[in-house]
């Protein structure tokens, strides 16, 4: 089963302008969220939504890619986004692709292979 979930990045001092849709396969060899973000942040490191704010039209864009995403894994076609994020800069009006390796030590997905 695949998960495909929003992501939020760091926030500029003006308004958050960052985010990245992601897909999360655990049990296919692919890393998990867990493998990504093995724990909360500490408290009071990131701000909430509520503090910084939220741009609707950030939000929009990665909602499309994300149920674009979605479509995707529904009709089984395209290239997987599994252990790639594609990260969203709306300041910089750019994209970028970080890839991530699955953490075999996990405690969510290390026992599902
Ligand atoms: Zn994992």
């Amino acid at each position: 089963m695949c998960g495909i979930s929003p992501g939020s990045g760091p926030t500029s001092d003006r308004w958050p302008s960052w985010g990245w849709p992601e897909r999360f396969c655990p049990g296919e060899g692919n890393p998990c969220y867990r493998c990504l973000y093995p724990g909360p942040p500490p408290e009071g490191a990131v701000p909430t939504c509520s503090q910084a704010g939220i741009l609707g039209s950030v939000a929009g864009t990665l909602g499309t890619l994300q149920a674009t995403e979605a479509v995707k894994v529904l009709l089984g076609v395209g290239e997987s986004m599994a252990g790639r994020l594609l990260v969203y800069d709306a300041l910089g009006g750019s994209f970028r692709t970080v890839r991530y390796a699955r953490d075999p030590a996990c405690p969510a997905c290390g026992s599902l292979d």
